[in-house]
């Protein structure tokens, strides 16, 4: 095991009914909130009445309209809203699009030192000393956004979609009340759940690393999902289910698991390039790529691939090679059992040159050998995306 420093100060709160009692979690001396969210589905559902309601001693100010993979362009807008109205906390009420946007908001927000687009491509995120200090009421579990410091901007104007996180992006709360899954269509469930497996897949399948422990916690969470996934999406209003389902994602990537072990991420930089092209749901592209990048670094991943299939599918027959093909054939097949599509020519026609595209990306941006080893070089992404059309 490696040596680490485990730190998260994010107060979970879970349960039924706790979207009545946020107020309870807003930091003593506040005034002016922004309450962030996006499209519309917390009006439909009630979210947004029962979080209002609750916050009826503030003067709340309205930001609606973040959309999924949030926009740079958008949050700009929000944080002219902030600075106006001098907001000294905001609440992300939504999925990881809007948590992820008000990561961003709360570092943006007192930034003036240049664009706040800086924050991002120069990665001042971990040194940036100032922040509006943010909570989240979680209405998709996912990402895990709701309990780490990640988050994930687009930029329309270059179609980029690109990671940034510190110290200061943990949420001071985030409210988990398993009711808001009952109004989630059944595409969300399915990327829900296809997120979080690849959350725990990227930080378990690739090496082994002397740590039993976080071996058990990764294969907790995957069994897991797969014993209450189906059930999730066959009768979200049943809250004992869901709130297994929520608290799955929120596990899968809030640090605990990824303490003293090497992790890959790989799956997600490549994704990340999909959606930012093609618009496709960020769990799908990480259910299309995740597969055949385990097939093209076989070598470096196949100890940990058949453990995960004896101990997550049961498949114990075979060498160590034929176990550990077995179970990326078995993981395709759990994405396609909730209806997920694997190649990216079932979402766009488009992708002549999306293999040259992306290795020119990362090549600009330096990033020339990904994964746990530093070895998942630009011509195998080349050969993953390949392979993936
Ligand atoms: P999302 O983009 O936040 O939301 C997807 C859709 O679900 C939206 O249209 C939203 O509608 C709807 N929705 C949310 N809650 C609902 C509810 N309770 N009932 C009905 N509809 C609901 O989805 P997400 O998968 O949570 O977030 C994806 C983003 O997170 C991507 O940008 C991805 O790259 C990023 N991500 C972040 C991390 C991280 O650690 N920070 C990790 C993985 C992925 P409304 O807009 O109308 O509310
Ligand atoms: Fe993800």
């Amino acid at each position: 095991m490696k040596n680490f420093e485990l730190w998260n100060p994010t107060r979970l709160v879970f349960g039924e009914n706790q979207l009545e009692n946020v107020q309870k979690h807003i930091p003593s001396g506040v005034k002016n909130i922004l309450m962030v969210f996006g499209g519309g589905s917390i009006k439909k559902n009630g979210v947004y009445d029962t979080v209002k309601a609750s916050l009826k001693d503030y003067n709340v100010i309205d930001f609606g309209g973040i959309e999924p993979n949030p926009r740079y362009e958008t949050v700009m807008k929000a944080r002219e809203v902030a600075l106006k109205e001098n907001v000294d906390f905001i609440l992300a009420v939504g999925g990881g699009s809007v948590i992820d946007a008000c990561k961003f908001l709360c570092v943006a927000t007192p930034y003036t030192d240049g664009e706040p687009w800086d924050i991002i491509t120069k990665r001042l995120g971990k040194v940036v000393t100032e922040a509006i200090p943010f909570g989240t009421v979680l209405t998709l579990p996912a990402t895990g956004s709701e309990m780490n410091s990640g988050s994930v901007i687009t930029r329309s104007s270059s179609k980029e979609k690109l990671a940034f996180g510190g110290p200061l992006c943990f949420p001071k709360f985030s409210v988990l009340d398993p009711k808001v899954v009952a109004s989630l269509p059944e595409r969300q469930i399915v990327n829900g759940i296809t997120d979080a497996f690849t959350h725990v897949l990227e930080q378990y399948i690739t090496y082994p690393a002397d740590a039993p422990l976080q071996d058990r916690f990764a294969e907790g969470i995957l069994q897991t999902l797969v014993e209450i996934g189906p059930k999730v999406i066959h009768n979200p209003n049943d809250s004992t289910v869901a709130g297994n389902f929520m608290y799955c994602c929120t596990m899968a990537l809030n640090g605990l698991i990824q303490q003293g072990v090497p992790t890959d991420w790989a799956t997600h930089m490549i994704g990340h390039e999909l959606t930012a092209l093609f618009d496709i749901d960020h769990a799908r592209t990480l259910a299309i790529i995740g597969p055949n990048l385990y097939r093209v670094m076989f070598n470096n991943k196949k100890d940990k691939l058949a453990q995960y299939g004896e101990r997550v599918w049961g498949i114990t027959e075979g060498t160590l090679e034929e176990k550990a093909q077995k179970t990326i054939e078995r993981t395709v097949e759990f994405f396609h059992s909730m209806g997920i599509k694997t190649k990216i020519s079932d979402y766009t026609e488009d992708y002549s040159d999306v293999a040259k595209t992306i290795t020119s990306r990362f090549e600009e941006r330096k990033w020339m050998g990904l994964g746990e080893r530093g070895d998942i070089t630009l011509e195998k992404v080349e050969e993953i995306v390949g392979m993936s059309i």
